[in-house]
């Protein structure tokens, strides 16, 4: 079935491991609505119905957590967590709005590789901003991240937004 540019472009931001069977199935909604041709309206029909992805919740503010590989061995992460459930510190001013927390993950240890594909994949749940976790910014127990600009520009350069900070 041929595939209008627009959506061809939208498949390809479908993660890898699901992209064959997603192409699968929104060829088949194209076919029982009578389309000659997948464009973009199909494709966003078909994306909310199999994957769950849903374009609008315009007014929520989509978050993830991105916190360090070699702390995560002995931090559950509750101190990130209960900020967040809490709306304290580099959370606060998300007080008033709606927010949901839809990823939260370790870099994958140095020098980060798995940021940029979990964020990339994220970016399919309409990912705003990013929160690097204050684990990778201070001095402690272990050494501040050496590869935090790294991890920081190449998120930013994905489009979404870094905020340093969580629970400190
Ligand atoms: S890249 Fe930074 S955040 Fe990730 S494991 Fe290494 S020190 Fe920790």
């Amino acid at each position: 079935m041929k595939w209008s540019e627009e959506a061809q472009k939208a498949l390809e931001k479908v993660p890898f491991f699901v992209r064959r069977m997603a192409k699968k199935a929104i060829e088949e909604m194209a076919k029982k609505e009578g389309k000659q041709e997948v464009d973009i309206d199909i494709f966003n029909k078909a994306k909310e119905k199999y994957l769950g992805i849903i374009n609008k919740k315009e007014d929520v503010i989509n978050i993830a957590i991105v916190r360090c590989n070699i702390v995560s061995e002995t931090c559950p992460g509750v101190g990130c967590l209960k900020a967040f459930n809490d709306r304290r510190v580099h959370f606060e001013k998300y007080r008033d709005k709606k927010v949901e927390l839809i990823g939260f993950f370790t870099c994958g240890g140095c020098s980060g590789r798995r940021v940029h594909r979990l964020v990339q994949t994220l970016k399919n749940y309409d990912l705003h901003i990013v929160h690097l976790a204050s684990c990778m910014l201070f001095e402690g127990d272990y050494p501040k991240c050496p590869f935090k600009e790294l991890i920081k520009k190449d998120i930013e350069t994905q489009e979404v937004e870094v905020v340093e900070g969580t629970h400190h």
